[in-house]
């Protein structure tokens, strides 16, 4: 347990960034919590919190990550970050001829740009200590792609390939960069799923289960702790087996 290191998590109002944001607290982590729109869960958990581990354990902040100004003013807020949870994102399901150039700009916005504003914005106090640890949330989807999510697939591989490239750039200021692949987890982001489409995920799945928030907060507290000191610069799949 590490009291003094601070975990910023982006989208931590609801999903799996509020069970890493939970998660990483319970592993002496101070948390800031950026979230968008859901003000009232962002309280909910800010009170939650802080009232069962101490005032001051977790502090939320409303920014667009898509935004730069926004993103400047989140790291302005949060002081010197620890370890940066790249985790706000979007999914839709479109076909291919359907999507629109704002439907494919949007998605890179926030699933691709806001992890660059978020990265650029969390490295200098980060190479200025020689230590640091970014941990982004991509997707199975962007190491095998999906139909009818082409530009969302397209977004998380292209998070893979900057959590490689980072972590060759970052290793010599003792840097860790390194991506969780989740597979299917039960968050807001399916709500949309029929029931149908969520048995045959779970036919699927080998474990023969659809994932929960808390089995991405774990692997993300993994890879923020001492204990993958020497991991960088990889892709660790988190999905009952889906992708082998
Ligand atoms: P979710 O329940 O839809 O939650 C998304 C979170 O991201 C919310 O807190 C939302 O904030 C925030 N957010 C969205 N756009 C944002 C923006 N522009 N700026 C700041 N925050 C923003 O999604 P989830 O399932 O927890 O997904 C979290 C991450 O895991 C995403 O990157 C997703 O692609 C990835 N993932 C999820 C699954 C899955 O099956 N659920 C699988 C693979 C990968 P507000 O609520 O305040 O708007």
């Amino acid at each position: 347990m590490d009291s003094t290191k601070t975990a910023l998590i982006t989208g931590g109002s609801r999903g799996i960034g509020n069970a890493a944001a939970r998660a990483l607290v319970r592993e002496g982590f101070r948390v800031v919590v950026n979230y968008r729109t859901a003000e009232a869960a962002a309280r909910r958990l800010w009170e939650d919190l802080n009232e069962s581990y101490g005032m001051g354990c977790c502090r939320v902040y409303r920014a667009d990550v898509a935004d730069r100004a926004q993103v400047e003013a989140l790291f302005r807020f949060a002081g010197g970050v620890d370890v940066l949870v790249n985790n706000a994102g979007i999914a839709q399901q479109k076909l291919f001829t359907d999507l629109t150039e704002r439907d494919w700009d949007r998605m890179f916005d926030v699933d691709v740009k806001g992890v660059f504003h978020c990265c650029q914005c969390a490295l200098p106090y980060m190479i200025h200590q020689k230590h640091g640890n970014i941990i982004n949330i991509s997707s199975m989807w962007g190491q095998v792609g999906a139909s009818c999510e082409v530009h969302y697939s397209a977004a998380k591989a292209a998070v893979i390939g900057m959590t490689r490239a980072l972590a060759k750039e970052l290793g010599p200021s003792k840097i860790q960069v390194n991506c969780i692949a989740p597979g299917v987890i039960a968050t807001e982001m399916n709500a949309d799923l029929d029931e149908e489409t969520m048995k045959t995920l779970r036919e699927e799945t080998p474990l023969g289960v659809i994932g929960k928030p808390r089995d991405i907060a774990q692997a993300v507290c993994f890879l923020a702790g001492a204990q993958s000191d020497f991991i960088t610069g990889q892709v660790l799949g988190v999905n009952g087996g889906m992708i082998i």
